[in-house]
């Protein structure tokens, strides 16, 4: 290295040094103590991996190891310290939750509590300290691998979610590790590639979600990401982890890398990482947070203080979630009814019903005699497989055992009717294999003779967690193993055939909507996901969820492909759609998606009255009649949306600015008001690096989707 680099780096190091918060001033009595009576040696033994999800303690002084266990699935298997392989407990079973996208499609702020509140009993339960979730990096193609468990593309939406699910957790003394911090959102060479986005775009879309989480949620942690952005990698970004986390949003917990998401020891140190998790070494003496750096402080390159520093950052957090007092820590409880009806309770209002023509769902049981269960999504289970944590889990009830269970004198024909195929290669792997479209036309003849014996057909199709999975973005929106194909034959056999889809991200379903009558939208849906599918079925549960992304007609409309910014790479990716992201996009250019934002039918439905406001200060109130036209209960989400036509800055079309979930019987009206701060309205002005509320008029546009507003209204703010 040469010498003026030399030297920048060594000043750039000085200047970070004095940047790293201390938070021992609003610590408790009892942590500076601590720390001075640790070596150096047990203090940065605190912050390395000493197990692939445990990092040390200081036994001596009744400091405990700090556990951590994956999510955001449910809480992951255990496995060996030192390997992969499973631990081969029998006693680490758990509820399989429904995963992100499950939960998004709900737009219910009071079921993501109960989510949080479950799962981090169920974290407690099994004795761990810090739970790897919420997942909630921001959906920006439709091809993301880990899709399926964040929540959504739009930012609004998001923070509304992860509040709630981190209190939740949090308040049962489990930490919540909010991840992957951040503008994580692409596998394609997640470990090297090079976020470039302006700051504008990562403000308004990119870090809400985690804002939120830190300042409303008082997140104990958080994960750096793998990849970089400008330049720096995430675990060692001074902006992302010094100047916005701690110094702006006033964070107090830790920075735990991602697995194996650390590449220095001097720099990591310096810029904002607390514990280095997953380093692919055998000897943890040898990770960069290990030996490297305690050289590191003793030959003077890293100041003890920043070491002390990150070390209160960790006992913050033990301390709050009484770690440091087990008499007052909460004990958890763990594959319980009451978490197994969370699970039902979200799959349940996460179903998107959308298509019903003639009226064809719900079914009559007492009507019905005989259905043909087709499809390998109909008995598959979701808890496992593809890269990445899952949950071993006693209970995962499939569409066909949820069938059978629930209407025991409906005669059940099963069919396989296609299976997972992949083409021959040669990556040693069993996930994100290239996937073989062509149809098995014994399995299909057999789904055919099925349907012609029964009075309705349910095909159950979509994808699965080896096609869908973290490490591998998919290659396309082509729905896998030439479902399309056995659908028109079932079709072509039984007009009233439905379709059921299993997936965690937008495909073109656009032949298959055209095909049948009946299309409902699951999830990954965890352990009661096939009885929330048979009650959606049969009309005992109204459908309510809402698509939380656009399916787009066609990949090149969506917004990253569109701008042909998606992955990018070898070295850079350039958001280039900047602040369009999702169906701001498509509403701006005009472009008209498959099914758009905010989605979903019901089996009754709604009317809107005429918007009126209220504006006090800081809050614009607005008030509408919301009516059940129909016979059945049902929910409607009603969603804000605000434009604003003349602005100094680009604007979207239209942003989401709030929402709520109403209850209604049929024929009944109630009168819904929704607040939205004012704040809410407000861009990054760039030229001030804050947050600026426009005056002028707003429109507001109140409507089922982003696409279907029902009530127009207009504010104007001086
Ligand atoms: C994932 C994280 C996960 C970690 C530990 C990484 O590959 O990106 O989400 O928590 O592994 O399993």
């Amino acid at each position: 290295m040469n010498k003026v680099l030399t030297a920048v780096i060594c000043m750039a190091l000085i200047v970070a040094c004095t940047t790293q918060k201390d938070t021992s001033k609003d610590a408790p009595m009892g942590i500076d103590e601590l720390v001075d009576q640790m070596t150096l040696e047990e203090k940065v033994h605190m912050l390395h991996g000493s197990g692939k999800f445990t990092s040390a303690g200081v036994e001596r002084l009744g400091v405990p190891k700090l556990k951590s266990t994956d999510g955001p699935l449910g809480i992951r298997e255990e496995i060996q310290n030192d390997s992969w392989a499973p631990a081969g407990w029998d006693n680490d079973f758990a509820t399989f939750f429904p995963a992100g996208g499950g939960l998004s499609s709900t737009w219910n702020l009071e079921l993501a509590k109960r989510y949080g509140v479950a799962i981090g009993e169920e974290a407690r339960a099994r004795g761990k300290d810090v739970l790897l979730a919420p997942a909630v990096n921001l959906i920006r193609s439709p091809l993301g691998g880990r899709n399926f468990e964040y929540f959504t593309e739009d930012p609004f939406l998001n923070k509304e979610l992860a509040v709630p699910y981190v209190l939740g957790m949090q308040a049962q003394d489990v930490a919540a590790c909010v991840k992957h911090y951040a503008i994580n959102n692409q596998e394609t060479l997640r470990g090297s590639i090079d976020v470039q986005a302006d700051e504008r775009t990562i403000r308004e879309m990119y870090l809400p979600v985690f804002e939120a989480s830190v300042k409303e949620g008082n997140a104990y942690s958080v994960m750096s990401a793998y990849n970089r952005f400008r330049g720096a990698y995430l675990s060692e970004n001074d902006y992302m982890l010094n100047q916005i986390l701690r110094e702006e949003w006033g964070f107090k917990g830790f920075v735990m890398s991602d697995w194996g998401a650390v590449h220095s020891t001097v720099e990591s140190a310096m810029y904002g990482l607390d514990i280095e998790m997953g380093t692919e070494l055998d000897d943890y003496d040898e990770w960069y947070f290990s030996e490297p750096l305690i050289e590191a402080v003793k030959s003077g390159k890293v100041a003890e203080e920043v070491i002390d520093a990150k070390v209160k950052n960790i006992l913050y957090v033990m301390q709050e979630i009484n770690a440091l007092d087990t008499a007052k820590r909460k004990k958890g409880s763990i594959n319980t009814p009451e978490h197994l009806q969370v699970a039902y309770d979200v799959a349940a209002e996460s179903i998107i019903l959308l298509k019903n023509a003639n009226n064809i769902l719900p079914l009559d049981a007492s009507v019905v005699k005989s259905v043909a269960v087709i499809g390998d999504n109909a008995k598959r289970k979701h808890a496992n497989q593809g890269f990445g944590a899952g949950v071993k889990t006693k209970t995962e009830v499939t569409p066909y055992d949820g069938l059978v269970a629930k209407f025991p004198n409906i005669e059940i024909n099963y069919a396989q009717g296609y299976k997972e195929k992949y083409l021959p290669n040669d990556l040693n792997r069993s996930w994100g294999l290239p996937v073989d479209y062509t149809a098995d036309p014994d399995l299909i003849k057999e789904a055919v003779a099925a349907a012609k014996k029964s009075d309705v057909a349910i095909v159950f199709g979509g994808s699965n967690r080896l096609v869908e999975t973290e490490a591998e973005d998919r290659k396309g929106l082509k729905l896998p193993f030439a479902q399309e194909e056995l659908i028109k034959a079932v079709k072509a056999a039984n007009p009233n055939t439905i379709v059921v889809m299993v997936a965690g991200a937008p495909y073109d379903v656009s032949g298959i909507h055209q095909t049948v009558d009946g299309l409902l939208w699951s999830w990954f849906n965890g352990s009661r996901a096939g009885d929330a599918i048979a009650d959606v079925l049969f009309g005992n549960v109204n459908p309510s969820g809402k698509l939380p992304v656009t399916f787009p007609a066609k990949l090149e409309d969506s917004p990253a492909h569109a701008t042909e910014s998606f992955p990018g790479g070898p070295d850079v990716v350039n958001y280039e759609e900047g602040i369009l992201v999702g169906y701001r996009w498509f509403d701006t250019k005009n472009v008209e998606p498959f099914y758009a934002f905010g989605y979903g039918l019901s089996y009754t439905s709604f009317e809107y009255g005429e918007v009126s406001s209220k504006q006090t200060d800081d809050v614009i109130q607005l008030s509408m009649d919301v009516t059940n036209t129909g016979e059945v209960a049902g929910k409607e989400v009603v969603q804000v949306y605000f434009s604003k036509e003349q602005s100094t800055v680009e604007r979207a079309a239209k942003e989401l600015k709030a929402f709520t979930k109403v209850s209604l019987n049929g024929g009944e009206s109630k009168m819904v008001t929704i607040e939205v701060p004012l704040s809410e309205l407000a861009y990054y002005d760039v030229s001030t690096s804050d947050w600026k509320v426009e005056s002028g008029e707003y429109k507001v546009l109140i409507g089922a989707s982003s696409r279907d507003i029902r009530s127009e209204g207009s504010v104007t703010i001086n």
